[in-house]
């Protein structure tokens, strides 16, 4: 591995900096004895955290060490703490989870009840983040030399925000380092085109003008380019097909468009773009006015090097579209991290999409492992959790963690598979997050939010005497942005089985939005990243063919259950072929950034 090389080859190589070499310095303390650093990790936890309510519970009674720790604590799930998280968030200031005060929530994407779960955080916590965060290019200057050299054309944004009635600020985890003094005091300007006042506009389209047009002006410094999620680099491209015209006028008169009116954003473009540049007009209208997209990102962007962009679990499913518009670019899936703790960083980074593997930092938490049984029914015992240096290769596991903020064995719902060790410490591939069947973007709906929003859709049915006999879903990402696709099969009770219509159809599309999670829906409303859901009625009889068909590839026929959803391309096709009309949500479901209890 690169790192080891370097670091063998005495750290003297003349391209690396003295920050790089710290970083991998410490890349390799972390991982040579993993053990050690999580026994001490715990111990810091408890020790600091002994005087909390939730501690105090199971009669610790002040150890600190893992065996009385793993007997008298319990594994739990998000629904088990949101007595305590309501108190908190409510304003309740006495040490509940952490001694520590609790100074925010970060919302996750995963949700209770409908709503974002709230992940408490303390304020030291942005420092461990940015402890991992800062060993990322480090890691990639090992592979890619030269990034120094350029720009990074980063498309990021701030996403809306709200207080707990205890006055405590919930956001996602990357708005709060957006605007935090970490971030504003940074000198970004030296490493990304975005500036920081168009990052942190929050209308998304003034802030999606601003960035793009900044990549564009700077296009021959731009050497990798990157966004959170893969629909967020695509939904810039797709923004580009439909902006280029005023983009490129924008640049050939040297003026901003009247459509950005933020005054931030309007002061720091008056020094940016200063004059007119007929000539990259010209080249954009050249490249953007023909039909085929094909490489536009490398034709645009000539020295990019590598996509900056997580394709691992269900972001996977974008691969073949970032393919076609980079020209087969490297994609670099650089971070495994979430709103309770970051986990841990691929240390190579160019290895092809389908191989990254995270390199698990024992500084983070403490981290437990439950082995994954795949027909398990849900238990846990709470011995059966394996310590970080013990994971064996080829066995998958669920990332259980406790953190400095006060998650004490808390079932995150990842499931990883662990690929090799570096130094001492496992590296895993992200295998999947449980029970999540759909996701476009940071979206996760389960079995039971579909089957719900079914239930309610097709109430707006029954009028008309007609049923949902069976129903399956899937993730269309061919779009821009992604969207939800539900097949109903129909019944209706007279025996016409005539269809209803599409105005019915198109309530029940929207009815379902309703129905999805907040998360869901903010996607929709807010940041627009998910396009309206879509339900295709097929022909009756599909859903027993569907079944023949996995019969026929092997499925035992006493436990064939419909699946919910579908990624086979024969089972798509055989759908597909089978849709005798399909519908579109008419408007957007309703959203705010208030939580509903
Ligand atoms: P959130 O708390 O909303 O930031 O979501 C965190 C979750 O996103 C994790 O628990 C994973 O399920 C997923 N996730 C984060 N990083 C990765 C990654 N590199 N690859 C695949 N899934 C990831």
């Amino acid at each position: 591995m690169a790192v080891d090389s370097l670091l063998q080859s005495g750290m003297a190589s003349p391209t690396t900096s003295e920050t790089d070499v710290k970083a991998l310095k410490f890349i390799e303390e972390m991982t040579k004895n993993p053990d050690s650093v999580q026994e001490k990790v715990l111990g810091e936890i408890l020790s600091r955290n002994s005087n909390t309510e939730y501690l105090k519970r199971f009669d610790l009674n002040g150890a600190v060490d893992r065996k009385t720790f793993k007997s008298k604590v319990p594994v739990v799930i998000y629904e088990d703490l949101k007595t305590d998280i309501q108190r908190i968030s409510n304003g309740d200031r006495s040490p509940i989870l952490s001694s520590h005060p609790i100074t925010e929530f970060l919302t996750s994407s995963g949700t209770s009840a409908g709503e974002r779960k709230l992940m408490p955080t303390i304020e030291e916590d942005i420092n461990r983040r940015q402890l991992l965060g800062n060993l990322l290019m480090p890691v990639m200057n090992l592979y890619v030399p030269g990034l120094d050299k350029g720009k990074g054309l980063y498309f990021l944004f701030v996403k809306s925000e709200s207080k707990t009635s205890g006055g405590l600020p919930a956001r996602p985890a990357l708005t709060s380092y957006y605007k935090s003094d970490y971030f504003r005091t940074s000198d970004s300007d030296s490493v990304y085109t975005s500036p920081k006042e168009a990052i942190l506009c929050s209308d998304s389209s003034q802030s999606m003008y601003t960035q793009m047009l900044c990549g564009l002006l700077m296009r021959h410094e731009v050497n990798r380019l990157g966004a959170v999620f893969p629909s967020g680099l695509l939904r810039a491209i797709s923004f580009l097909q439909n902006n280029w015209k005023e983009l490129s006028q924008d640049i050939s008169t040297g003026t901003l468009s009247s459509k950005i009116f933020d005054p931030a954003i309007k002061n720091r473009m008056s020094k940016i773009l200063t004059k007119p540049d007929q000539e990259l007009a010209e080249f954009l209208i050249g490249v953007c006015s023909l039909e085929n997209w094909e490489g536009i990102i490398t034709k645009i962007w000539p020295n990019t090097k590598y996509l900056d962009v997580i394709v691992t679990g269900a972001m996977a499913q974008y691969i073949p579209m970032l393919e076609y518009y980079s020209g087969g670019l490297p994609m670099a899936s650089t971070i495994y991290a979430s709103s309770e703790s970051y986990f841990g960083i691929n240390l190579n980074p160019m290895c092809k999409p389908s191989e990254p593997s995270y390199t698990i930092f024992p500084n983070m938490a403490y981290f437990e492992f439950l082995p994954h049984n795949h027909d398990g029914d849900g238990g846990v015992e709470a011995t059966s959790l394996v310590e970080l240096a013990d994971v064996e290769v080829g066995k998958e596991y669920e990332l259980v963690i406790t953190t400095y903020a006060g998650l004490y064995r808390y079932r995150v719902g990842d499931i990883l598979r662990v690929t090799g060790f570096h130094n001492s410490a496992p590296q895993f591939k992200f295998i999947r997050r449980e029970n999540v069947l759909l996701s476009i973007e940071s979206d996760k709906t389960d079995e039971a939010d579909l089957q719900k929003a079914v239930e309610n859709a097709s109430r707006l049915l029954a009028e008309q005497g007609t049923r949902v006999i069976e129903y399956t879903s899937y993730a269309d990402t061919k779009t821009i942005p992604g969207h939800y696709v539900i097949y109903w099969e129909l019944l209706s009770r007279d025996q016409s089985n005539a269809l209803p219509s599409d105005e019915v159809m198109a309530k029940c599309c929207l009815e379902m939005e309703e129905s999805l999670n907040a998360v869901y829906r903010q996607s929709r409303v807010s940041d627009k990243s998910i396009g309206p859901l879509e339900i295709r009625v097929v022909q009756n009889g599909t859903f027993e063919e569907l079944m023949d068909f996995s019969i026929s590839r092997g499925s035992s026929i006493n436990q064939y259950k419909v699946p919910r959803c579908v990624r086979l391309t024969p089972i798509m096709k055989l759908l597909d072929s089978r849709v005798v009309s399909a519908h579109f949500s008419p408007s957007l479901p309703h959203w705010s950034p208030e939580r509903r209890h």
